[in-house]
């Protein structure tokens, strides 16, 4: 009941989404996402980061982009692809935080690439944010091993590889089908009464 913080204005939890990308945001290809002309949000997930940035949850994106490293795409192309993005999060009314990529190769053994947490880890840095008051919503078991290893809560969805990972995992965090119906429960322990 501070009175400093009025509940209407600040989320309960989480302050911050870190959502990984392909898979989750947009199709995923075994082939890797090369140019902008590749790009295909997947149902909803643009609308679904837009209603997070307007109920002032902050939200970021956490991608592992080896095909940098494997030499098949330029930081250039990247970030024309990151740009297309940030303007249809606009364009659907909201806001994209931040996005970290990791560039490497695996055999770079770098501290970036998911499950290595050093994505995760700049995100809660840079936005002053504690892992318990972060969430991660990703398709792949690296993404929640990526999260988990610092304490940020982690869900998975059944969009990209979602599926199969729900197969191999023991049934001991939340499973939603897509990125629409994560936010809409994200959005659900935020609603109060008014
Ligand atoms: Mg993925
Ligand atoms: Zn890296």
């Amino acid at each position: 009941m501070s009175p400093r913080y009025p509940s209407q204005t600040k989320p309960v939890w989480p302050l911050l989404v870190l959502l990984d990308r392909d898979g989750v945001i947009n199709a995923d290809s075994p082939d890797y996402i090369l140019g902008a002309d590749q790009w295909q949000p997947l149902p909803g997930s643009i609308e679904a980061i837009a209603c997070l940035s307007r109920a002032g949850i902050a939200v970021a994106v956490c991608t592992n982009q080896s095909a940098i490293g494997r030499g098949l795409l330029s930081e250039a192309t990247l970030e024309a692809i990151h740009a297309q993005l940030k303007e249809q999060v606009i364009a659907a009314g909201g806001e994209l935080a931040a996005i970290y990529a990791c560039p490497h190769s695996p055999e770079a053994q770098c501290g970036c690439r998911k499950p290595a947490p050093g994505l995760c880890q700049q995100a809660l840095l840079d936005r002053h944010v504690l892992a318990s008051d972060a969430l991660l919503i990703g398709d792949s078991e690296r993404d929640l091993a990526a999260a988990q290893a610092i304490g940020i809560p982690a869900w998975l969805v059944r969009t990209g590889n979602g599926r199969q990972t729900e197969a191999g995992q023991a049934p001991n965090q939340p499973v939603y089908d897509d990125l629409a119906d994560a936010v809409k429960a994200v959005l659900a322990l935020n609603q109060r009464d008014t």
